[in-house]
């Protein structure tokens, strides 16, 4: 079965995993702070893992997105490493690189070195913004 299915435009097979609502930036175009979204706080590292496991087949990737996933760096790690072990999905993960990848310095590049990552550029787009 050949499935299309990531949340943008539905043109990959991606498993597009809202992995949690927090974020610490404070986009004015955000989507989960401009209207109710899922209020995900805390995510689920096993039934995360588990839906995918069990719906991997005709997918190719996972993006992990938010929010911000890496405010949950532990969890995210976790996630990440247990998908890898069961299926053969290329795994990616969304940042704008918050507080705690600085702090946590050597487990945020551990999580680089077993996934792919899209650095979010809109925010740092919105601080080279012009002063008006
Ligand atoms: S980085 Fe993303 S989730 Fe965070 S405030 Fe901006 S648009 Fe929203």
């Amino acid at each position: 079965m050949h499935r299309k299915c990531n949340c943008c435009d539905g043109i990959y097979n991606s498993f597009d995993v809202h992995f949690t609502s927090a974020c610490d930036n404070k986009c004015a175009h955000c989507v989960d702070k401009c209207y109710e979204g899922l209020n995900i706080n805390k995510p689920d590292v096993e039934a995360i893992v588990k839906t995918i496991v069990d719906n991997a087949d005709g997918l190719d990737d996972v993006l992990f997105l938010g929010g911000e996933p890496c405010l949950y760096l532990e969890e995210l790690i976790d996630c990440v490493e247990r998908v890898k072990a069961q299926t053969d999905l290329k795994l990616y993960v969304t940042t704008s690189v918050p507080k705690i990848c600085y702090d946590k310095r050597n487990r945020f590049e551990y999580l680089l070195s077993i996934c792919l990552h899209y650095h979010v550029l809109h925010t740092h787009l919105e601080l080279l913004q012009p002063e008006p």
